[in-house]
């Protein structure tokens, strides 16, 4: 199966959850944004030079943070999407020193005796062989683990990169998700150790691992609520949802003109 047939990820469903307007615009109309959130292109190549970090490893070499910085570098320079927004405080050269940092923290904690099983894992899950409660015609669920690492037990981890540190309850819906999609990958959900990763960019950056409980009766709330989402698609209900999220929209003029 190939990404250009019929299909949902977890991002299509976050955003629709977040702005069903913005989902259209972007999934529906195909709209080009009128710019790149810095946030989003810091957290983009940074995210790809972890996983080349995460391969070296796994082939028992494993590059240093400088080699990650020349990585960063190059995905940064062949970047040709829609110019960059800097938020407040932001430039290039701000951003390349924090990644830098990150880097630097990123290879320093991280433990060798670690084994990576998985990166950039694809998946493709049929929902509806796995529940009644979704439609036949319904497209499979389709993404990447971004690494699957093994330490006495197996735990499924997802990479992110914040501003801040995640107070309170995390939003575990990402892992759930992928929890469904540890079964394509031949896991049993339940066996399996759920984690974000959080790479911050704060003055001083670090790692800060959050470890998320996942049962049986997420998977379930997931299901529905994904069901609910692509019948809501597929009838057409696209509303704009004003939130903080706004300020960084990157469809907010033609928004304005809906
Ligand atoms: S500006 Fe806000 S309400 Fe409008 S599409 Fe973007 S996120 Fe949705």
């Amino acid at each position: 199966m190939t990404k250009e047939e019929p299909h949902l990820s977890y991002s299509q469903i976050n955003t629709y959850m977040n702005c069903p307007l913005k989902y259209r615009f972007s999934y529906i109309d195909g709209l080009v944004p009128d710019f790149t959130p810095s946030a989003l292109h810091f957290g983009r190549s940074v995210h790809s030079c972890i996983q080349a970090f995460l391969q070296s490893s796994l082939e028992a070499d494993s590059l240093r943070s400088d080699q990650l910085i020349d990585i960063y570098r190059e995905e940064w320079r062949r970047f040709d999407g829609p110019p960059v927004r800097y938020s407040k405080r932001e430039s290039e050269e701000s951003l390349f020193n924090t990644a830098k940092q990150v880097f630097t923290v990123f290879t320093e904690q991280h433990d060798p005796d670690i084994e990576v099983i998985a990166v950039e894992e694809a998946f493709t899950l049929d929902l509806t062989a796995i529940s009644e409660d979704c439609p036949k015609d319904m497209p499979p669920l389709m993404g990447y683990v971004d690494a699957i690492l093994k330490n006495g037990s197996t735990v499924l981890v997802d990479y992110k990169t914040a501003a801040r540190k995640p107070n309170g309850d995390v939003n575990a819906m990402q892992l759930v998700a992928y929890s469904l999609a540890a079964m394509d990958l031949g896991y049993d959900p339940n066996e399996l150790q759920y984690r974000y990763d959080y790479l911050l960019k704060t003055a001083k950056p670090e790692l800060v691992s959050c470890p998320v409980a996942i049962n049986d009766n997420d998977r379930k709330r997931f299901l529905k609520t994904t069901t609910r989402v692509w019948r809501a698609i597929q009838s057409s209900i696209f509303y704009p949802n004003q939130s903080y999220l706004c300020a960084s929209c990157a469809y907010q003029r033609h928004c304005n003109d809906w």
